[in-house]
């Protein structure tokens, strides 16, 4: 069980799989006001980042779970790294459906949320880990400006231009499914592209060292095309976000 081969390689060699900076990862931890001992539940933790520091900057304890291997692996380094592997677990696994066994402080799900078939499945699912009070958290994209074309929304590799919302709309919607908003930490264009434009070096590196792979080709391609692929598309028109919510 994997994700496709291609987000591994062009991933290999980031903490943070998604457009939030190490600082802005850590802002939110400070926003949320973790306590030491609250209990964090990751769905698609990636590599591990957010449990690992939040464990580490303060106190928190919890589990990841992830289909990607080669992240789960980087996960569990990451946490001997920073002294906190008897805090938190990775596990190697579909998040699909899962449920904590007990409450949690912290139910997140940080860029994946098709893991429950969007958002308002995935703030269902995270809500049964929840303990009364904890707090849910959702990151997801939203549109900085309406594409004006459906080839547009394509170029930012959206099915379609309803993929996402406004981000007032966003807000409106988990307020729909019972939420209130508590806090929010918002990625910038130069935050986009500490995640998009750091995969490109990973590529060159990986087809110098790999260049008679399989999925040479295919490297090779997406290194040619992304970054004005990018910059025409995903850094115009799509923002991210990570939000705080508590079930009213
Ligand atoms: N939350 C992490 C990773 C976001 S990228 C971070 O912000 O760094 C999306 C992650 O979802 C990837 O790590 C991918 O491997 C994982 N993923 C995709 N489908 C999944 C599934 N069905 N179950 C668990 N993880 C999944």
């Amino acid at each position: 069980m994997d994700i496709p081969r291609i987000f591994n390689i062009a991933e290999s060699a980031h903490r943070i799989h998604n457009p939030l900076t190490p600082g802005k990862l850590a802002t939110l931890g400070v926003a949320l006001r973790l306590e030491s001992g609250a209990r964090v539940l990751d769905l698609g933790s990636g590599s591990g980042e957010m449990l690992c520091t939040w464990a580490h900057d303060h106190g928190v304890v919890g589990t990841g779970i992830d289909m990607s291997r080669l992240f789960t692996e980087q996960a569990k380094r990451r946490a001997e790294e920073l002294g906190v592997a008897d805090q938190v677990k990775f596990i190697h696994g579909d998040a699909t459906g899962y449920v904590s066994d007990e409450g949690v402080d912290v139910a997140a799900c940080v860029g994946a949320t098709w893991i429950a078939g969007g958002v308002a499945g995935t703030v269902e699912l995270l809500a049964q880990s929840l303990r009364t009070g904890g707090i849910i958290l959702i990151g997801e994209p939203y549109w900085r400006q309406l594409p004006p074309t459906k080839e547009v929304a394509k170029g930012c590799l959206a099915n379609s231009i309803s993929d996402f919302l406004l981000l007032p709309e966003l807000l409106a919607s988990f307020d729909r499914l019972g939420c209130d908003i508590v806090e929010m930490v918002l990625a910038d264009q130069d935050d986009w592209d500490r995640y998009e434009a750091a995969k490109w070096l990973t590529m060159r590196r990986w087809l110098e060292t790999n260049p008679d792979d399989e999925s040479a080709e295919e490297v090779r391609a997406k290194l040619t095309s992304e970054p004005g692929r990018y910059a025409a598309y995903t850094r115009e028109y799509l923002g991210w976000g990570v939000f705080a919510l508590m079930p009213r």
